[in-house]
């Protein structure tokens, strides 16, 4: 039958992701998938445990909840992380409940690029960053995280450091945003305060939004520390940090995941999200808040 209907083409060319690709492959050819991140073990049972209990909570726990975060959970993650950020965070403003942090990321781009703007993306990077910025109508510019000079063979993920010069040169009067991703996948990379605040120094000086993956910030070995850049002077206003439940408590398939930032950076996030998936599961949010 011929069509009379013309199917969009806006994103003809992101119809291939990484992620969906290896996993077919991987379970095509029974490998062992390493395109995509997953613990092979159950989370664990006090978190089993607290979400069976929320499906088992009554009739609320099976229905529509607030669009932006159920209230436990949002006011949850407010305390919690005020302590780490040092600063009071507000639960009803500054605090995004989505569906996982992918979906987190989808807004954030949505809600802060526009048509022309340049987003400075640090390679290697998490697959979706950049066909997020192309649909929002960005463009990404990259810069490379390069073993450190002189430091011989690379020993561990710290050796891969930022040159200050090269990225300062990547920053124009285009520059929206710059995304990092700390702990980085797949480096494993944790940024150091110094390094944060070369960055941070740079996103203040050119007045450019920092959007900071923060998915792994619980996977930290060997006594290093992980650092939020939105607690570094002048930066909570600038800053939006994702979160990932699924990616603390070891529980991917739940996606449930956030952003955070000042309510006036989050309330444009705040728009994508209830026109697109309004909330995330209601059951999933609450076992975040019973223990
Ligand atoms: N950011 C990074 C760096 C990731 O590795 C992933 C998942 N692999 C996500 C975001 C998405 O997290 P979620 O499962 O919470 O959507």
């Amino acid at each position: 039958m011929s069509s009379i209907f013309k199917i969009g083409n806006r994103n003809n060319s992101f119809d291939r992701t990484m992620a969906v690709e290896f996993t077919q492959l991987a379970a095509d050819y029974k490998a062992v998938n390493l395109g995509q991140g997953f613990p092979d073990f159950s989370p664990p049972s006090f978190v089993q445990e607290a979400f069976c209990k929320a499906l088992n909570g009554g009739f609320p726990m099976h229905q529509y909840t607030r669009a932006f975060g159920h209230p436990n959970l949002v006011k949850i993650l407010a305390k919690f992380f005020s302590r780490i950020v040092g600063r009071e965070i507000d639960p009803m403003e500054d605090i995004l409940v989505s569906v996982g942090a992918y979906q987190a990321l989808f807004c954030t781009f949505q809600a802060l690029i526009d048509e022309g703007d340049e987003v400075i993306i640090v390679e290697p990077f998490f697959d979706c960053y950049q066909p997020m910025v192309m649909m929002a109508g960005g463009t990404a510019v990259y810069v490379p995280l390069k073993p450190r000079e002189g430091c011989g063979p690379v020993l561990s993920s710290a050796d891969w450091v930022l040159s200050p010069e090269e990225l300062a040169s990547k920053f124009s009067p285009r520059t929206k945003a710059i995304v990092i991703n700390t702990p980085n996948n797949p480096l494993g990379k944790v940024y150091q305060r110094e390094e944060l605040q070369m960055i941070a120094d740079l996103c203040i000086k050119h007045d450019v939004i920092c959007i900071s993956d923060e998915v792994y910030e619980w996977l930290t070995y060997d006594g290093t520390k992980h650092v939020k850049i939105a607690s570094l002077p002048g930066m909570w206003e600038r800053t939006v940090t994702i979160g990932s439940a699924g990616k603390t408590f070891s529980a991917t398939g739940w996606k449930v995941g956030w952003a955070m930032g000042s309510g006036h950076i989050l309330k444009h996030l705040k728009t994508v999200h209830q026109n697109s998936v309004y909330h995330c599961a209601t059951a999933a949010q609450v076992k975040q808040c019973s223990f």
